[in-house]
């Protein structure tokens, strides 16, 4: 007898086993719009030109394979941060990021769920109800509890803003928020900039910790700018925030698992404290006590930190507070992730260090970018078109055009779901999302025919 007796089969997960059903369906017919990966109008994987370009160079220059440090590489780093914030930003500026590199989006929510669960015990993430299925899975395994906060609103296929900001209110302070940068998934129903400011205003009030996902930067609406102005805002108002990004879908990177997680670490105080005191003189200092705090990193661990800077009256009044509790948090990151995977991989961080860091290689990736998101614009409104044409229940179906990103939520059902892929051949998620990106201006009608045969 096998020793395995007792384990059981588990269930397929809800949007990779959607993929797994797909390839199993010998259809010609067949649609798959689970999974959210970008495919060409001919429905094709895409490598993007910039990515062989860089990697063309990297071959060039015949790099080496030799571990990366736990925290990753530090020229990604440096620049998976400037993305995300601006170069100009402050928070960069002032040395407020903490950011080490992870396994894509999905390792770096789980070190960060990691770091949660072991420096801030018994607190709750609220996640958005629905959200991307993954995030309960994470929180779980993390033995993180987590609560639900009101979102999408079935009557209008639209945000239920009002319920979202009653239960953030309620949620027990000091929680955290996890927050979609921008293209919901899996509504695509983003808040307008107004609405993240009142959702700003009432996590600060309550003093909550905003933990934004941000994985379509640049691919929502084609501009890295307007898809980080959900993270900015927060960090322009001084609030402390953590946050997971992804090259999955901007770079197509999928499979070669590049992220990151950044800290911005500050507080009111402290930064205001720092900004009072002249600090000419102190400038040296702090760059001494930040080297010095890095060197020994690696060997002391953090009650010797703690000495080190509470024995220091004159760092205590001169430093920035903000850039060395950056440190910290980092050496903490660093001591979750070494016993995880102990370093992450080198490719793809080497990809993106060299298409963000070289201006004409950032330049082409822009414009693929936009014509990735610009071909995903065209999908939906000739969905939208095909759908508005074909019904003739006079259902509005407006909301489609409103949403944005590469996924849809139509307001199938679990059972007008399963009618899509066991009638239509046509593969979504049960909670009736499609991925735009898996669609071509082609087979718009014949989706449409499904959804209006399906919803009716
Ligand atoms: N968060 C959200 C909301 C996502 O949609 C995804 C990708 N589907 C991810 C995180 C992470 O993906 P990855 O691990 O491939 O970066």
């Amino acid at each position: 007898v096998s020793r395995f007796e007792g384990i059981a089969m588990a269930p397929p997960d809800p949007i990779l086993g959607v993929s797994e059903a797909f390839r199993a369906d010998t259809d010609v017919k067949k649609l798959n719009l689970g999974v959210g990966a970008y495919r060409t109008e001919e429905l094709q994987p895409y490598v993007l030109d910039v990515v062989k370009k860089a990697e063309n160079l990297m071959l060039e220059r015949g790099e080496n394979k030799e571990y990366l440090p736990i925290e990753g590489l530090a020229a990604f780093n440096k620049v998976t941060a400037e993305l995300l914030f601006g170069a100009d930003n402050p928070v960069i500026k002032q040395q407020k990021v903490a950011t080490i590199q992870g396994l894509s989006g999905t390792g770096s929510l789980r070190l960060a769920a990691a770091f949660i669960e072991r420096y801030f015990p018994g607190a709750q993430v609220l996640i958005s109800s629905p959200t991307w299925g993954n995030h309960k899975n994470i929180f779980n395994d993390a033995r993180v509890p987590w609560s639900e906060y009101r979102y999408y609103d079935p009557k209008t296929v639209g945000l239920d803003f009002e319920g979202m900001i009653s239960d953030i209110k309620a949620a027990p302070e000091g929680s955290f928020v996890l927050l979609h940068g921008c293209a919901h998934n899996p509504t695509g129903i983003d808040p307008t900039p107004e609405q993240w400011e009142k959702i700003s205003d009432v996590i600060q009030e309550k003093n909550h910790i905003p933990f934004f996902d941000v994985a379509y930067q640049g691919f929502a609406s084609g501009s890295l700018d307007a898809d980080a102005s959900s993270v900015r805002l927060f960090a322009a108002r001084g609030m402390e925030l953590l946050i997971a990004q992804s090259y999955s879908k901007n770079l197509g990177l999928y499979a070669e698992r590049i992220g990151a997680i950044n800290v911005v670490c500050s507080t009111a105080d402290a930064a205001a404290r720092c900004e009072d005191i002249d600090c000419t003189l102190s400038r040296d200092m702090e760059e001494m006590v930040v080297k010095s705090v890095r060197l020994v990193s690696d060997v002391w661990n953090i009650t010797h930190y703690l000495l080190l800077i509470s024995w220091c009256p004159l760092v205590n009044l001169c430093c920035n507070w903000d850039s060395v509790k950056g440190v910290l948090v980092k050496s903490q990151l660093k001591r979750i992730a070494r016993p995880m995977y102990s370093n992450p991989p080198v490719h793809g961080a080497r990809i993106v260090a060299n298409v963000v860091g070289d201006p004409a290689l950032f330049n082409e990736w822009k414009a693929e970018m936009e014509m990735m998101a610009g071909r995903i614009k065209n999908v939906r409104q000739k969905l939208f078109d095909s759908l508005s044409a074909k019904d003739k229940s006079g259902k509005d179906w407006s909301f489609i055009l409103k949403q944005i990103g590469m996924f849809s939520f139509t307001g199938l059902n679990k059972t007008q779901s399963e009618s899509m892929t066991n009638k239509w051949h046509v593969y979504l998620t049960k909670d009736g999302r499609i991925s735009l990106a898996g669609l071509s201006l082609a087979k718009c009608e014949y989706l449409a025919d499904a959804i209006i045969d399906s919803y009716h």
